[in-house]
């Protein structure tokens, strides 16, 4: 079965409910994604609540996310958000592993690999961030870092918990205000990398994994990025900010997948 075409959004620490409800009901009411597309938005904890609000009945419409996660489900953790507390709201996913929470949140791979262990253990859909620094980049080590973030945060999950998990390569050097934007160039051999890397982790059911691109990606420079054999989506920040902006990044992705995969 060929792997589905993943889009969405993080709003970072943007936004008020207000902003993030009235965004997610126009989207939902202006895109209809064709079949095997599937879209998804990443609103801050605070306007979670108001989304799930203007979800359609019947549970339709892009996914929700939340934009991190404790992996105890409870306790002495003042400011911070559990898994059960995510699912009592109804999300569909839980990002994890953001360049700017590894750096600014001082997250590490151990912590995301419980992290990681207690989305599984509730059964909540995970888009895993991953990605190099300019530094490890201009070391060479590119590969490497991508594949031990990887390893380390998957570790102890099975192959069950993998119809649930969706990795997003991110660059450190490319997301963001300050980012440089990728080349098709540069993505293309680490997001091999990292497919190998999950074949070789959990046979082929690791193959399936949908593998997103994210950082600096426009309308101008989308197709060049889902052309690419291993990328099966795209994670976009401040471009799809809008609902303008989403459509117009999404539909230069989906032409040049279409004309990509004939
Ligand atoms: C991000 O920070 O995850 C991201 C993809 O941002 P941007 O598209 O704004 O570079």
């Amino acid at each position: 079965m060929p792997r589905p075409f993943l889009f969405g959004t993080n709003f970072k620490m943007n936004q008020t409910p207000a902003e993030s409800a009235r965004f997610y009901e126009e989207l939902t009411r202006s895109v209809e994604p064709p079949p095997g597309v599937g879209l998804f938005v990443i609103p801050p904890f605070t306007s979670l609540a108001a989304v799930m609000d203007r979800r359609p009945p019947g549970g339709g419409g892009p996914w929700v996310g939340a934009q991190n996660m404790h992996w105890e489900s409870e306790g002495a953790y003042t400011g911070e958000i559990s898994a059960p507390m995510l699912l009592a709201l109804g999300v569909d996913l839980v990002l994890l592993g953001h360049a700017e929470r590894r750096g600014h949140g001082q997250e590490t791979d151990e912590t995301l690999n419980k992290k990681l262990l207690a989305a599984a253990a509730a059964r909540l859909r995970v888009l895993f961030c991953v990605g190099e620094t300019a530094a490890e980049k201009g070391y060479g080590v590119g590969p490497e870092t991508v594949a031990r973030q990887l390893k380390i945060g998957l570790h102890g999950l099975d192959e069950e918990f993998l119809p649930r998990l969706q990795i997003a390569y991110e660059p450190v050097w490319s997301i963001g205000a300050g980012g440089t934007p990728a080349a098709p160039g540069d993505v293309a051999p680490i997001a091999a990398h990292l497919r190998a890397t999950l074949a070789a982790r959990f046979g082929p059911a690791g193959s399936d994994v949908p593998i997103l691109y994210g950082g600096s990606v426009t309308p101008a420079n989308a197709a060049g990025f889902v052309r690419l054999p291993d990328v099966d989506g795209l994670f976009v920040g401040r471009a799809a900010w809008t609902v303008d902006g989403y459509r117009d990044v999404l539909a230069a992705a989906l032409v040049a997948r279409v004309a990509s995969r004939r």
